[in-house]
């Protein structure tokens, strides 16, 4: 039996697939998503190819759910300058793309006295806790995107675009350099561990830089609450993890990019503890990994 594949609803890009073993009902999720920067495009390539790979494994073998927005921002990837894809930028509003986003704990009213509340629960309920503060400040944004004023352009994009991925537990966002680039990807602090997966030999820590960007807006909320509980003793470490995968050149599709690209998604998401496990995991890919990540 084959893993359900739904259509789930058209927006932004039309093609946001979600695979989904039918049989279980709440697992690990993971959003994957490309083209946020329009010019960018071996994530689409990534994508394609995740798609047959996913429609291959057993449902038996797939516990958890993985969202596929293949062009998550069609404005950006229709932009032109001549024959140039010019889609870092938002030409309107002067704005780059992933330097736009909407973050929880710039809002958050005190997160140490949430923390405090929260000190003896279990860390999934502390979890769907801090998640519906999260949703319901989230929430707010709509008042002033329905208000007469309405809001700018990448304000109702990003809107939309973090409304797809407030549940999700882990994000997977597919770049590649605005010119030419080697493949790397960013991390954050405390989940060194999963980086090595990807099985690219370069990363980047992103342990101060706040840009806005979409993989820092999903992860930072989680950071900030860890570092509360730290300040109160207990440490804790949500099952939250963001990436973004930087794979090669800005508007081509370099063959050694995307099957690195896939080859490290693909790892990933069967390293994701046995929420979502696939049949194609090889043990030879997984021992490789030790010595992969001398780089970080
Ligand atoms: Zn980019």
């Amino acid at each position: 039996m084959k893993p359900l594949l739904l259509l789930v609803k058209t927006c932004l890009s039309k093609l946001y697939l979600r695979f989904k073993n039918p049989r279980v009902n709440r697992c690990g999720e993971c959003q994957i998503q490309s083209n946020l920067h329009g010019a960018e495009i071996a994530g689409n390539a990534v994508i394609h190819q995740l798609i047959s790979f996913l429609q291959m494994v057993k449902d038996t073998d797939l516990t958890g759910e993985v969202w596929l927005v293949p062009v998550c921002n069609p404005m950006g990837t229709n932009e032109r300058s001549h024959v140039f894809s010019s889609g870092r930028y938002c030409v309107y509003e002067a704005k780059d793309w992933n330097r736009i986003f909407w973050y929880y704990e710039k809002e958050a009213d005190d997160l140490i006295a949430f923390a405090k509340s929260q000190l003896h629960f279990d860390i999934e309920v502390v979890r769907q806790n801090y998640l519906s503060k999260i949703k319901d400040k989230f929430g707010e944004l709509l008042d002033k995107i329905n208000s007469p004023s309405s809001v700018p352009y990448t304000e109702l994009f990003r809107y939309q675009l973090q409304s797809l991925s407030l549940d999700a537990d882990y994000l997977i966002d597919l770049h590649s350099a605005s010119n030419q680039g080697i493949n790397y990807l960013y991390y954050f602090r405390n989940r060194e561990e999963s980086a090595k997966y990807f099985l690219l030999e370069h990363g980047f820590l992103l342990d101060k830089y706040d840009g806005d960007a979409f993989d820092e807006a999903f992860i930072k909320p989680w950071l900030a609450l860890e570092d509360s509980f730290q300040q109160l003793g207990r440490k804790i470490k949500f099952d939250v993890e963001a990436w973004t995968l930087e794979l090669g050149t800005g508007m081509q599709m370099i063959p050694d990019s995307v099957a690195k690209g896939v080859r490290g998604v693909k790892n990933y998401l069967i390293d994701i503890d046995v929420k979502i496990k696939y049949a194609l995991s090889k043990p030879l890919i997984r021992r490789k990994l030790a010595t992969s990540l001398h780089s970080f």
